[in-house]
């Protein structure tokens, strides 16, 4: 078999739903192996279908417990669901071995949940590329709704939960000061806010200081004619869920009207992500790799900047003038 038409198989088997098949792709994406750009190139003009939604949040919040009961909910409705959960806190890697993912466990064996964690951040930080590349793939894999779980740490967390269609902050009663210290750009991509374990105390207070921040930002937001949601959820009890995915439906249709070009913008915002993500990935492996075949490595350039014969300004510009060429 020519490696173009392995290539049509494995993307042929994918676009079928083949379980097998798309794991094994997705942890060739993991892995950062060249044919799976091939197959991401075949997958692409099969993607735009799924209704992506973003989870993000603390670590404990209860964002796995969310993904868990909503899965659930979507089920019920015959939707397929794919799930990614990113986590580059955890030292794990490679899908269904992380101990929190067992709060899933429930969904392994149905064919229509697919479930993967991201562990790996890629050598240089491509989280987000491997994170859009897999959505790709399972969009391509025909599943209805693809939920992204991210810890709500970094900045490549916040790009992840900003590319999807509906983006859920999820956080917990006496939370508020972490909701004051999260900066103004975090609360403007939430369309949704969860505040779950509404079992415990303080939960009214919470709701009331997101009420002010919202109110607050509304100003800013590019959004017109959505004002976000502010749920209370009971995740491991299954309270709330159901007005939860009611609310993530509104938006859904909220989107889909387009009185406000909201659709496109929010595929434009997607489009963009990604976009530029593959072009930094890529400029940087060419490079490096131009730089490797002149016998020039990465950690020379390192040391050089960490002993200060040069300041990684003037480096990058002589190399790019260099390589560029
Ligand atoms: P994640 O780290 O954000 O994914 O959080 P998890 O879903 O793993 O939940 C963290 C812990 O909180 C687990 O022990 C859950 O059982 C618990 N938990 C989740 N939802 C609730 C809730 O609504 N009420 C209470 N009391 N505990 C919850």
């Amino acid at each position: 078999m020519t490696e173009k038409t392995l290539h049509m198989t494995i993307v042929d088997q994918i676009l079928k739903g083949n379980v097998r098949t798309t794991a094994r792709v997705l942890r060739d994406i993991d892995d950062q192996i060249p044919s799976a750009r091939s197959i991401l190139k075949e997958l692409y003009p099969h993607t735009g279908r799924a209704h992506i939604i973003g989870l993000t949040g603390s670590p404990g919040v209860g964002k796995s417990s969310l993904v868990d009961q909503l899965t659930l909910r979507i089920r019920k409705e015959g939707l397929t669901v794919g799930i990614l959960a990113v986590d580059p806190t955890s030292p794990f890697s490679g899908g269904a071995i992380l101990g929190d993912r067992i709060r899933m466990q429930r969904h392994f064996l149905d064919p229509g949940v697919f479930i993967r964690s991201l562990a790996t951040r890629g050598h240089f930080g491509g989280l987000t590329r491997s994170t859009n590349d897999m959505i790709t793939v399972l969009d391509a894999m025909g599943k209805d709704i693809i939920l992204v779980e991210t810890v709500g740490v970094g900045q490549d967390e916040v790009e992840i939960a900003q590319s999807a269609h509906t983006t859920l902050l999820v956080t917990i009663p006496g939370m508020g000061d972490e909701i004051q210290a999260i900066k103004a750009g975090i609360m403007e991509i939430g369309n949704i806010f969860v505040v779950n374990k509404a079992d415990r105390e303080g939960g009214r207070k919470t709701l009331q200081e997101l009420r002010n921040l919202i109110e607050l930002g509304m100003r800013r937001r590019e959004e017109t004619g959505w004002e976000p949601l502010i749920l209370e959820t009971e995740a491991v009890k299954g309270r709330g869920i159901e007005e939860l995915y009611q609310g993530i439906r509104r938006h859904r249709e909220y989107l889909m009207t387009n009185d406000h070009g909201q659709w496109d913008s929010a595929l434009a915002k997607r489009a963009r992500t990604h976009f530029i993500e593959v072009l930094k990935d890529e400029l940087l492996e060419t490079i490096l790799h131009r730089m490797a075949s002149r016998g020039h490595s990465l950690e020379t350039q390192i040391e050089k900047v960490k002993n200060k014969e040069a300041d990684p300004y003037s480096l990058v510009q002589e190399i790019l003038a260099r390589e560029l060429r």
